[in-house]
């Protein structure tokens, strides 16, 4: 028997792998990570347990060969929640570790924080009287004066002082004057609680009341309707449980985490803030990581993967916008943000908050069955008005690029009242399709079974799956004929309509091409939030979050291309984008007006959020999931296989069904072709499991899974499992 060590490394290995402890030092601890040799490259690993006996032979095993931290890097809760979540998910653990640490901690760098010099004076300094310099040095002078009104300069002061101010304080250092040092520099926010919140409503209360910091476990659904006042309840609760001492995580969409939003927290927070996404530089994640996790950060906003961030007193978890579909990752480890986080609150015994203006119907059903509390804010805070919805009928309307003449005179008679028009359309490019109107070609993407989009700025073809792009063809490639047109509309084709139907009002537009350059989206808000530009349009980067005040007109340009999808989740999502777009309109003292352009007015969707809003929707499709047997009143799972070969996922799949578990609680469905069965140029097929329990469900494929690797067919696809699947 000997003693080994387990460790989690990246890797298909379904569980931690054996190690020798290092030859010269101590058995490392549990949470620390070493780095190991694996096949004939080396890894870093994280420690999950040992020393241990094993039975596998000492030659067969090799050493640890260093232990990279001093002290375990991850403690037992956020380990438990990553095992848990690899266990769930099925995903490799040591993939799952990886995914949870920055990338800095997954190369192997130290686990320390960035470092920062300070100035402060010296008793010479104190003393000294910056008149003294006053012509002969005015910069001296300047910066002495600086020093001792605020006893201390920072980097972040000393940018907002500018010039050569560094130089100069080296002269003071040199006579004396100050001296500097160096601390650990997290790279947090300053809360300033310089502002004092609303006093709340009744509604608002009654959910504030339900948030018991220290109360343990609870799980609050805030249901409220767009400016209903759920960020001023989120802001109340947080700032309750910073008062005991506790630290607080904020899960948001990735498009959410805005500069306002983080405005808002550092006027309305006391506390340091700690910013974790995937637009920041290295360094700064891994400093908000380790703030979190020290305990320096009170309060920490972040994107999904900051559920897996380590937190030293862990008080709270605020997850907005619950339904939004970036909270699930959709690759690689597929876990949904949102349910680990309930996880993880259940288990530090802390409440969480899920909140939305338009709950998934997954939280509107654990609410139902009780699992959740469910708080609803029915009005709008303040003075705010709900705005008045309609549909515009398109059918025989004469149409200028897809905007109806209603449509226009709509804009119209809201900028003549002074009001701002925002106008949504989820697509961005000139048209989603171009056509050849002589022989009917269509441009095509080769490596997808999809249509380029055309993006006429650009003067290029885009495929939206798989990002190839393309130039322009001038002519047909089928026939020749240099008559192309483009087909269907695009944010760019709004664009240019609007710019032509009001010449006297140039739009902005806000789409991911528009704001591609840093900063340049933030530009584009500011211009939308002054007033300075009346007409916005845009796609869902304009439907989150934002606060519009000046929004009197929301239009929504083309609600068909939802109605019919063939995704069963397809009318929930629209009716969140309707639902949440609205939501834009009306926020401040003037009313806003919502109107939906569409050749269907009489769906039985459009006319349930018409005349019963999201609640009315929310029950319909749920007894309709149920009458279905789908989510989330089953749990489902798909296995997906894809290859370069047309045939090879099939193949792979129809193998695997026969080494099942038998279980006649769990229901296969498939295998079938994905619902877009080429993409990046591989073929794509799944196989869809639904169960009512999820027990059921994950003892079914864990006596599955393992032998799929072992099919002969396994080695001609890349295979992967979807547990609760956000889309198929
Ligand atoms: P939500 O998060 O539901 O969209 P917010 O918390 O952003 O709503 O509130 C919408 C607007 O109403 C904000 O400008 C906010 O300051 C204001 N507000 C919220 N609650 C109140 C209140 N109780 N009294 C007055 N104004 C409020
Ligand atoms: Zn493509
Ligand atoms: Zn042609």
């Amino acid at each position: 028997m000997t003693d080994i060590i387990r460790v989690a490394v990246a890797g298909p290995f379904t569980e931690a792998l054996d190690y020798l402890p290092p030859a010269n030092g101590p058995a490392p601890a549990v949470g620390v990570r070493v780095r190991v040799p694996l096949g004939r490259r080396e890894r870093v690993g994280i420690v999950t347990a040992g020393p241990t006996a094993s039975d596998l032979a000492a030659d067969r095993l090799r050493p640890i060969i260093d232990v990279i931290d001093p002290t375990p890097l991850l403690d037992p809760a956020t380990m438990a929640l990553i095992e848990w979540a690899a266990r769930y998910y099925h995903h490799p653990p040591g993939e799952a570790y990886l995914t949870a640490l920055p990338t800095r901690l997954r190369r192997g760098e130290p686990a320390t924080p960035g470092q920062s010099t300070a100035w402060h004076l010296t008793d010479a300094g104190r003393a000294a009287q910056p008149d003294a310099r006053a012509r002969r040095a005015p910069r001296q002078r300047q910066l002495l004066e600086a020093l001792q009104r605020s006893g201390t300069l920072t980097p972040v002061q000393l940018a907002g002082i500018g010039g050569d101010a560094r130089s100069v304080l080296r002269r003071l250092v040199e006579q004396g004057l100050a001296a500097t040092d160096t601390a650990p520099d997290y790279g947090l926010l300053p809360g300033r609680a310089d502002q004092p919140g609303a006093a709340l409503n009744d509604e608002q209360q009654a959910c504030a009341a339900a948030i018991r910091p220290t109360a343990g476990h609870a799980a609050i659904l805030i249901d409220g309707v767009t400016g209903s006042g759920k960020t001023e309840v989120y802001l109340d609760a947080i700032a309750r449980s910073l008062e005991c001492g506790r630290q607080v995580l904020v899960i948001v969409p990735e498009i959410g985490l805005t500069p306002q939003l983080v405005q808002r927290f550092q006027s309305r927070l006391s506390g340091r803030i700690a910013i974790l996404h995937s637009g920041l530089a290295d360094g700064e994640r891994l400093n908000a990581w380790l703030a979190a996790r020290a305990g320096v950060a009170d309060v920490v906003i972040g994107t999904r993967s900051a559920v897996f961030v380590p937190l030293a007193r862990p008080g709270l978890i605020v997850i907005d916008e619950e339904h939004d579909a970036s909270l699930k990752q959709q690759e690689g480890f597929r876990y949904s943000a949102r349910d680990l986080a309930v996880l993880r609150a259940y288990r530090s015994d802390v409440p969480v908050v899920l909140g939305s203006a338009t709950p998934s119907l997954e939280s509107l059903a654990n609410a139902a069955q009780g699992r959740y509390q469910h708080h609803a804010l029915t009005r709008r805070a303040g003075h705010a008005r709900p705005p008045s919805m309609q549909l515009l009928d398109m059918r025989g309307q004469p149409t200028r690029e897809g905007l109806s003449q209603p449509l226009i005179d709509r804009v119209q008679s809201h900028l003549d009242a002074g009001g701002q028009a925002l106008l949504f359309l989820n697509r961005r490019g000139f048209a989603p399709t171009l056509i050849c109107h002589e022989c009917g070609w269509l441009a095509e993407c080769d490596r997808c079974d999809a249509r380029y989009t055309y993006h006429r700025g650009r003067g290029r073809l885009h495929c939206h799956h798989c990002n190839r792009e393309q130039r322009l063809p001038h002519h047909c490639p089928s026939c020749g004929s240099v008559d192309l047109r483009a087909l269907g509309l695009g944010t760019e084709r709004i664009e240019a309509a609007l710019t032509e139907a009001f010449p006297q009002t140039p739009p902005v537009r806000i789409d991911r091409d528009s704001t591609r350059r840093r900063g340049s989206f933030e530009q584009a808000m500011q211009r939308a939030q002054t007033g300075e530009t009346r007409l916005i349009l845009g796609t869902q980067m304009l439907a989150k979050g934002h606060h519009l005040p000046a929004v009197t007109l929301v239009a929504i340009v083309d609600a068909d291309q939802g109605l019919f999808g063939a995704d069963f989740r397809a009318p929930e999502r629209l009716a969140q984008q309707v639902i949440q777009v609205a939501g834009r309109a009306g926020r401040a003292e003037r009313p806003g007006e919502v109107v939906i352009q569409t050749h269907h007015p009489e769906h039985p969707l459009l006319q349930q959020l018409l005349h019963g809003g999201y609640p009315a929707f929310a029950r319909t499709a749920l007894a309709e999931r149920e009458a279905a047997g789908l989510p989330p009143m089953r749990a489902m799972a798909l296995i997906r296989a894809e290859a370069t070969d047309r045939h090879a996922p099939l193949a792979f799949l129809r193998a695997a069904v026969p080494l099942a578990p038998a279980d006649d609680a769990v229901e296969r469905l498939g295998p079938f072709p994905a619902p877009m069965e080429r993409r990046a140029g591989r073929h794509r097929a799944q196989l869809m499991l639904l169960a009512d329990s999820r027990s059921n469900l994950q003892a079914v494929l864990s006596g599955w899974l393992p032998a799929l690797g072992r099919l002969p067919e396994a080695r001609q696809v890349r295979w992967s499992v979807d547990v609760d699947p956000a889309e198929s």
